[in-house]
């Protein structure tokens, strides 16, 4: 059967791709390709381009009370349409139905920040500087802005990035991941449906070609970027060495460490939904247990008691509480990380290999998955699996847990489990890691706040929403201003200015 094809949305419409590439969307609770989706070509990008860069003046001039009068009517068409998007989000990514909503729900709270732009973009004042002389700051947008987004929020990410960078006054052209392309589209249609000017937002569904035109495209100011670690690292290079100012946000690697003075029973709930919810396809996941002194016998029996009873079938179904992973691909290499793990000698508390669920055969899954006893030399600890496999390190001390934390390429997200004081203050001063959770197992930072990892979860020097997000899209000019009066004129000097 020949699969329907998607458009892309460029300057306030849809519109068929100027290339002829496309690739199979599937839905993977089902395992079956269910639509295509065009593969942006270099001339979709240069068209997306071209309207971004021709909407950009007068979106520049539209006032911020107005723009935030678009994004509130915005937010209210994503409320309108929750179902909708939660649908397609388990659709194409496999989510359960609450798990989408969740995440929905986050995004349009981004959305509520942006709303707030008028505030947002005021500029500092200080009266005499100097005599007779004032200084003010200005946030000016910097222009035609690019996001580049990863398969496992179709609707979350993308709002981490364009709702801050429209209500600076840029335009945007999102690259949504060729996985998960149809939530962007929609959300396209109910910006425009918002009031939003043509070419302010453009979609453009695509893989490589259409990333490399964007990172090389001269009149791309602003890259924003959420993927894998590699890439992240190709676009920071590439984008930068164009000229652009650029935020990549890589993979992760997120280790809670669980305290003997922690509530263990508490501790175990936490860390269950943390490393099984979303099949472990969350780049804040909890995929790595520290288990410092003793710990480690009763969380794992613990855990193994709660992961056990997920249940694993389609996320649209009522009461499943784990869906599939995204591609046969993947699956089978988590599969085979977890015989790594078995080869290595680490200690298979859990085993979900092989999984078949009922009537969905075809579907993507694998169960929760569940090592003990792992160090810290194994594949399994090394490689960023982003499946639902929990490993559990033991040590004897907090400080080696924060020792062996900080040795970690990657610095993402973590949290401590104790009912110290003392525990948790050391933690969270020490710790070399941007989110940080006291009892709190994934610590995503609320859209008013900033979003961003260290080490090799971010390169680039901003992170995302919050006033990270608005820094990042808006250049700051600084205005100092005198009005002499005639007879204040003084003689002129050649040498550095001082005021005061
Ligand atoms: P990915 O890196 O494969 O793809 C991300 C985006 O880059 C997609 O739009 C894809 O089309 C594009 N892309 C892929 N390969 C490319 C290449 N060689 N050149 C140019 N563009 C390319 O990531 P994914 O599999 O979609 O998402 C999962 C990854 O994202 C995980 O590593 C996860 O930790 C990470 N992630 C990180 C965060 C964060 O906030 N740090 C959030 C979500 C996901």
């Amino acid at each position: 059967m020949t699969q329907p094809v998607l458009s892309l949305w460029i300057n306030g419409k849809a519109q068929a791709s100027a290339g002829t590439r496309t690739a199979d969307v599937f839905n993977p609770a089902t395992g079956q390709a269910i639509r295509r989706t065009p593969l942006a070509s270099k001339q979709d990008v240069n068209s997306a381009v071209a309207a971004a860069r021709a909407a950009f003046p007068g979106w520049r001039d539209t006032t911020p009370l107005r723009r935030a009068r678009i994004l509130m009517r915005f937010r209210e068409l994503m409320q309108e349409h929750r179902d909708e998007l939660v649908h397609h989000t388990c659709e194409e990514h496999g989510k359960t139905r609450e798990d989408a909503a969740g995440s929905l729900q986050r995004g349009i709270e981004v959305i509520e920040f942006a709303m707030g732009a008028p505030h947002l973009l005021k500029g500092e004042k200080a009266e005499d500087v100097g005599r007779g002389v004032d200084c003010h700051s200005l946030l000016q947008p910097v222009g035609v802005c690019a996001g580049i987004t990863p398969f496992n929020f179709p609707v979350m990410v993308p709002l981490w990035m364009f709702p801050v960078s429209i209500a600076c006054g840029n335009t945007f052209i999102l690259k949504p991941s060729e996985k998960v392309p149809s939530a962007s589209l929609r959300m396209a249609e109910l910006f425009h449906e918002a009031g939003l000017p043509a070419g302010v937002f453009n979609v453009i569904p695509g893989d490589k070609e259409a990333v490399d035109a964007l990172l090389t495209h001269p009149d791309v100011r602003a890259v924003s970027f959420v993927g894998s670690t590699p890439v992240a690292k190709y676009i920071y290079e590439t984008a930068a060495r164009h000229g652009k100012r650029v935020q990549a946000l890589g993979g992760a690697k997120n280790h809670a460490v669980v305290m003997p003075d922690a509530d263990l029973d508490f501790a175990a709930d936490a860390l269950t939904g943390a490393a099984y919810g979303s099949a472990g396809e969350r780049c804040m996941a909890i995929s790595t247990v520290v288990a410092v002194g003793a710990a480690g016998d009763a969380l794992v029996g613990k855990l193994r008691d709660k992961a056990e009873k997920i249940k694993v079938g389609p996320g649209e179904q009522e009461g499943i509480d784990m869906g599939p992973v995204i591609t046969a691909a993947h699956r089978d290499r988590v599969q085979k990380l977890i015989d790594s793990g078995v080869t290595e000698g680490a200690k298979l508390v859990l085993d979900g290999r092989g999984l078949k669920v009922s009537g969905r055969e075809q579907g993507f899954y694998l169960g929760p998955t569940l090592f003990d006893h792992v160090t810290a030399d194994m594949a399994i600890y090394e490689e960023e699996i982003f499946g639902p496999v929990l490993i559990v390190l033991r040590v004897k001390t907090l400080d080696e847990a924060i020792q062996l934390v900080n040795s970690n390429p990657y610095g993402n997200g973590t949290a401590i489990f104790t009912r110290s004081g003392a525990h948790a203050r050391r933690f969270e001063r020490d710790i070399e890691i941007g989110m940080v959770g006291i009892n709190v197992p994934i610590p995503v930072p609320m859209a008013f706040f900033s979003f961003g990892g260290w080490k090799a979860s971010l390169f680039g020097d901003l992170h995302v929403h919050g006033m990270e997000g608005v820094y990042f899209y808006t250049r700051s000019k600084v205005v100092t201003s005198r009005w002499p009066a005639g007879e204040e004129q003084g003689p002129s000097s050649l040498s550095m200015p001082t005021l005061g």
